[in-house]
Formats: C-alpha cells, sequence, structure tokens
C-alpha cells in the first residue's frame, strides 16, 4: 500500500481524522425546494417495505424507494441547468469520479444569515476570507456556512412567505468568481438549493445554478455540520448515484477532517 494510504488508515484509526457526516437524513419528511406553482416540483422521498422477514421474504428485510433527483442532501450536475446542456460529461453517470473527492473550502456567513435571512456571500467577503485563509485552490468544494440545516423545524428550514422562501446564498458576482477565477469544483450549501431563497427573481434566475453549471461546477445542496469543519483542511467526498443521464442525485457526503 502506498505509504500515503497507509498513513491515512492510521490516522483514522487513531482518531486523529475524523470523519464527519456532512448529510441530513432522508425521509418523506425531508423539506422540499419550493419552486413557484406554474413549474413541476420534486416529488418528496416516499419508501415502502418489500418484505420484513415475514411470508413476503421470510429472511430478509427490504424496501423501495422513489425520489427526485434534488430531494434531500443532494448533488447537482451541470446537465441539470440550461446553460450546461451541451457541456460534455455534464450528467452524474459521465462525471469523471476523480472529481468526487476535493478539499473543502468553508466560509462562515452564519453570523450575516441569522442577522438577514436573504444574506448573500459578496466577493469582498470571498477575498477577505482568502486574506485570512489563503487562496482558494483550484478543484475545491465551497462550503457555505449559514447554519441554516440546524433549523429542524421544515417550516423554519425552508421559510416560506407570501413571495417565496427566504434563506441565504450567494451573489452571482461571487458564482462566477468562483466558477471563472478560481475554478472550483463547485459549492455547497447547507440550504434547499445552492441559490438563495429569492433566486427566482434575480436575473438571470437562479443566477448559481446559471452560471457554476454553465462553466461545467457542480452544487451539493442540503448539507449539515458544516460547523464541525475547519476553515480549510478538510477534504469532502461527494459521489453521486451513476443514474444514466441523471441531472442530480440525493447522496451521502461525507468529510475527512483533523
Ligand atoms: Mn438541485
Amino acid at each position: 500500500m502506498s505509504l500515503v494510504l497507509a498513513k491515512l488508515l492510521e490516522e483514522l484509526t487513531a482518531g486523529r481524522l475524523r470523519v464527519v457526516d456532512l448529510t441530513q437524513s432522508l425521509s418523506p419528511q425531508t423539506p422540499l425546494l419550493p419552486l413557484p406553482p406554474q413549474f413541476n416540483n420534486t416529488p418528496a422521498f416516499k419508501i415502502w417495505e418489500l418484505s420484513r422477514y415475514d411470508e413476503r421474504g421470510p429472511a430478509w428485510y427490504w424496501n423501495g424507494f422513489e425520489t427526485g433527483e434534488h430531494t434531500g442532501t443532494h448533488f447537482d450536475a451541470p446537465i441539470h441547468w440550461v446553460s450546461g446542456k451541451d457541456l460534455p460529461d455534464n450528467s452524474v453517470d459521465r462525471i469523471p469520479p476523480s472529481k468526487f473527492v476535493g478539499p473543502a473550502c468553508v466560509i462562515n456567513i452564519s453570523a450575516e444569515a441569522e442577522k438577514d435571512p436573504n444574506y448573500l456571500l459578496t466577493p469582498e467577503r470571498i477575498r477577505q476570507w482568502e486574506e485570512q485563509y489563503g487562496r482558494i485552490p483550484a478543484s475545491a468544494w465551497v462550503l457555505l456556512r449559514t447554519d441554516w440545516s440546524k433549523r429542524k423545524d421544515p417550516k423554519d428550514y425552508i421559510n416560506l412567505m407570501q413571495d417565496g422562501p427566504h434563506t441565504p446564498g450567494l451573489a452571482k458576482e461571487s458564482s462566477a468568481f468562483l466558477a471563472q477565477q478560481r475554478d472550483v469544483l463547485g459549492v455547497g450549501v447547507e440550504t434547499v438549493g445552492t441559490d438563495a431563497g429569492q433566486a427566482a427573481s434575480f436575473d438571470p434566475p437562479f443566477p448559481n445554478h446559471y452560471l457554476m453549471h454553465g462553466s461545467g461546477k457542480f452544487g451539493l445542496a442540503g448539507l449539515s455540520n458544516l460547523d464541525q469543519l475547519p476553515p480549510t483542511g478538510a477534504i469532502v467526498i461527494a459521489a453521486p448515484l451513476k443514474i444514466v443521464g441523471g441531472s442530480g442525485s440525493p447522496l451521502r457526503v461525507i468529510a475527512i477532517t483533523p
């Protein structure tokens, strides 16, 4: 075995490296992104029992399930957005697996998001982060810590009002900067989607999706436990299901962290 992999196992076994689960639980109660009513919405997660050590299967327990690709903690592929529809390797089954592992840069905007649920990450805030922690490397996941996943009541989590949801996100200048000037893998958020709650009314609508996926970048939505990660130094492993032509998928996201 390579020395690096042997060392990795040793550090994990000794507990000097930890595996942190960045995933929210997936169930029929998992909150969904509410799109304006003229659009098709994602279906909720459904699960049904096939057998449980009974006459339907005497020695085994298993379930069937049905879900939207974008339900719960999930991966967004470039083909998800019209801006990424013609890019090569743009669906989950065709993304090279080397892109499922990358360093994490965690930008903590939880204080800003607490004061203003519509807070948008600004390029100035990114520059400030880089002055403190160094330049965001190519192929990094930029994770937006808002502590939004600590809102356990789906009402508070979606924060839906008459004019739509109110949740934090990124200013479009920040999405453009990260995609084009920093060549990141993508951005990960704790909220139900990688755009701010009010982004349906932005120009272009859902600018983070538009800019990231148009540049071949990915998204991770519905993350949790970002407060357990350092600003730099953790590695994220996020491998979506290999759905043929899939635009995304629910997945288990883990981080290896000191
Ligand atoms: Mn999505």
